[in-house]
């Protein structure tokens, strides 16, 4: 029988036991199980790996838990401004929207850019225009804001201030806070992106990426999520990838890519493959994650940060969640 399953990320970061609430993890890991079984279902019925990466993805992105849709980090201006890609790994067709500030569920749109438009990644105003064309809602931007995130936001500009732009944007890991709740919010800035990898009973894979980038972001800043080969990858002769972290090394690091190719021309398992790319963005600086299902329902969860949020569910087995480093990481 054809095995299938599905592994799922909601980001990589400073998740310690020690400075989350018990109620707060439970949230956590019941959105988790939520979106998981959203995916899960999808492919028991035998539906396709791409439909079970838009259902867990959309489970993800309408919880304010995550920093996808619903609940994004802020850019400077104060409005969340998402980004996401989806791969067919069957067909290696790929879509992907940067920038938008309407659209509820960006994976959606994503999906619509590879099926239904002649290009891959659409980004801004543009995107939001083919969107509108194909009968999208377009949300205020205070669907998407959250107190949470607008506290994050204000903090951000605060160490702005005190530390200079980039230990706001890029360096507050490094920066030491005077109070748990500073040291939370902080820590959160950038995390929190989603993601999901699947292989269905016809032996597809599809991958897809959801995120609002990072707290305080400017100038129209992308980041790796958006980006084919970077956040998210998907090749039925290899395996299917989703990335969180530290944006621009997984771009310069082409992670989500760099897996596959391992996989293809190494004859690597995913997981070695894997492990193999996260070594190489620590080495560059950078930390984060990536989830990856290979065609023959081997799963791969590799960090170099302190927790992932993450779950997987693999058909004939119990489904699995975990947040913290030293919880399943297979
Ligand atoms: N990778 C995302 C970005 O840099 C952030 C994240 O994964 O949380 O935009």
């Amino acid at each position: 029988m054809q095995k299938y399953g599905l592994v799922i990320h909601g980001g990589a970061g400073v998740i310690l036991r020690n400075e989350m609430s018990p109620e707060l993890e439970a949230q956590y890991r019941a959105r988790l199980a939520e979106a998981l079984a959203a995916g899960y279902t999808v492919l028991d019925r035998g539906g396709t790996a791409l439909e079970a990466v838009t259902a867990t993805i959309n489970v993800m992105e309408d919880s304010p838990l995550f920093n996808a849709g619903k609940g994004a980090v802020l850019n400077a201006d104060g409005i969340c401004e998402l980004d996401a890609s989806i791969m067919n790994g069957r067909t290696l067709e790929a879509g992907a929207v940067a920038g938008v500030h309407h659209i509820k569920n960006p994976i959606n749109l994503a999906r619509d850019v590879m099926q239904k438009s002649a290009h891959v990644m659409l980004a801004g105003k543009g995107a939001e225009v083919f969107a509108q064309s194909l009968g999208y809602e377009m949300m205020p931007e205070s669907y998407f804001k959250t107190e949470f995130r607008a506290k994050q936001l204000e903090k951000a500009k605060e160490l702005e201030q005190t530390h200079g732009a980039k230990s706001a944007s890029l360096m507050q890991e490094r920066v030491t806070f005077t109070t748990v709740d500073d040291n939370y919010l902080i820590q959160q800035f950038k995390w929190g992106t989603v993601g999901c990898a699947a292989l269905d009973q016809h032996g597809n894979l599809a991958a897809g990426t959801s995120t609002g980038g990072m707290t305080n972001k400017k100038f129209g800043r992308v980041g790796d999520s958006p980006i084919i080969g970077a956040g998210t990858y998907a090749n039925n002769a290899t395996c299917a990838v989703s990335a969180t972290g530290w944006g621009e090394f997984f771009i310069r690091a082409s992670v989500a890519h760099d897996i596959s190719a391992q996989m293809e021309y190494q004859g690597k398992s995913v997981r070695d493959a894997a492990a193999a790319t996260i070594a190489k963005v620590g080495k560059l600086g950078g930390d984060g994650g990536v989830i990856a299902i290979d065609a023959q329902g081997h799963i791969a969860m590799e960090f170099n940060s302190p927790g992932m949020y993450r779950a997987y569910h693999l058909a004939g087995q119990p489904a699995v969640v975990a947040i913290y480093g030293d919880e399943a990481k297979q």
